[in-house]
C-alpha cells in the first residue's frame, strides 16, 4: 500500500466508522436464530466489536456446562477418565487428525442452531456459529499455531445447488479472526457420494474412500498446521478422509473444528 492509499484511507476511516454506527442506530442488529435485538455493545474481541453475533440467551443456551471433554474427539468424559491417548468412545478409533476444537454437543439449541445453518439464507447464522466458536475457544485456537484454514468440502455438483455451505462460511470467519489464509477450494472433494446420514459407520468409511484430494500448490500446505473446519462431526469418518489427503499433500499435522459433535446416542 503506498503512502496515499495509507493517508486516504486513514482519513475516511472515521467517517467509516461513524457510517457503520450510524446504520447501526437505525438497523438494530439482531440475533440470527431468534430475531431479538443484540445489545450494541455485543461482543467485543481485541477492542474491535466482532459481528454477525448471537444474543447473550441464545449463546447460554448452546454452550454446554464447563466439563471436561476429550481433546481427541471431542465428547464429554467423567472427572476421572484418562484421555491422555483418547477416551472410551475414540481410543478405538484411527484418528488421523490430531484433537477436536467444538463449540459443544449436538443437542437442543445448538443443534437446531447447526440445522438451520445449512439453509439457503442461513449464512449469517453460521458466520455468527463461527464468532461464537472464536469467542469461546480462542485460547484453544491460538494455541494450535494454525497456518492455514481449510472447509471441508462438497462435490462441484452440490455447489450448483446450493451456494452456501455452511462449513466454507464458519472456515472463512475463523481465518480472519486467526488471521490466517483461507484456503477454500485447496482440498476438493472429487467423487460424488450419497449422503453420509444414512450410513452405518462401515459404510460411511467405504463412501468417502479416495473421495477427497488436494489441489496441486503443496506449498501452501507443506509441512503446514491445518485447521479443518465443518459443521458438526459424527462418527470422524469425513475428517479423517480429508485429513489422509492433506497429510498425503506434505501438511504436517490437522486439527479439526466443529460447531458441534454429535453424541453416541444421536447417531
Ligand atoms: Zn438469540
Ligand atoms: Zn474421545
Amino acid at each position: 500500500m503506498s503512502d496515499t492509499q495509507r493517508l486516504i484511507r486513514r482519513s475516511i476511516w472515521p467517517l467509516t466508522q461513524l457510517g457503520r454506527a450510524a446504520f447501526r442506530f437505525v438497523f438494530p442488529p439482531s440475533c440470527p436464530l431468534c430475531h431479538r435485538d443484540v445489545e450494541l455493545h455485543e461482543r467485543v474481541d481485541l477492542g474491535r466489536s466482532i459481528a454477525p453475533v448471537l444474543c447473550d440467551l441464545c449463546s447460554a443456551d448452546m454452550l454446554p456446562p464447563p466439563s471436561r471433554c476429550c481433546l481427541r474427539c471431542g465428547l464429554l468424559v467423567g472427572p476421572h477418565a484418562l484421555i491422555d491417548d483418547g477416551c472410551p468412545h475414540c481410543r478405538s478409533q484411527k484418528f488421523r487428525f490430531r484433537r477436536v476444537i467444538r463449540v459443544g454437543l449436538y443437542d437442543n439449541l445448538l443443534r437446531t442452531a447447526c440445522i438451520r445453518a445449512k439453509g439457503t439464507t442461513q449464512s449469517p447464522l453460521a458466520a455468527a456459529l463461527a464468532n461464537l466458536m472464536w469467542l469461546q475457544e480462542q485460547e484453544e485456537l491460538d494455541a494450535e499455531r494454525i497456518d492455514v484454514i481449510v472447509p471441508v468440502p462438497r462435490h462441484w455438483t452440490r455447489r450448483l445447488v446450493k451456494p452456501h455451505h455452511a462449513a466454507e462460511t464458519i472456515s472463512r470467519v475463523l481465518a480472519r479472526r486467526l488471521g490466517k489464509p483461507h484456503g477454500r477450494g485447496l482440498l476438493r472433494k472429487i467423487k460424488w457420494t450419497p449422503d453420509q446420514s444414512d450410513l452405518t459407520a462401515a459404510h460411511r468409511k467405504l463412501n468417502l474412500k479416495e473421495a477427497f484430494a488436494v489441489r496441486s500448490r503443496p506449498r501452501l500446505l507443506v509441512g503446514k498446521t491445518v485447521l479443518l473446519v465443518d459443521d458438526i462431526l459424527t462418527t470422524g469418518t469425513t475428517a479423517n478422509e480429508c485429513t489422509r489427503a492433506l497429510l498425503h499433500a506434505g501438511v504436517a499435522k490437522v486439527i479439526v473444528a466443529v460447531v458441534a459433535v454429535v453424541p453416541p446416542n444421536s447417531r
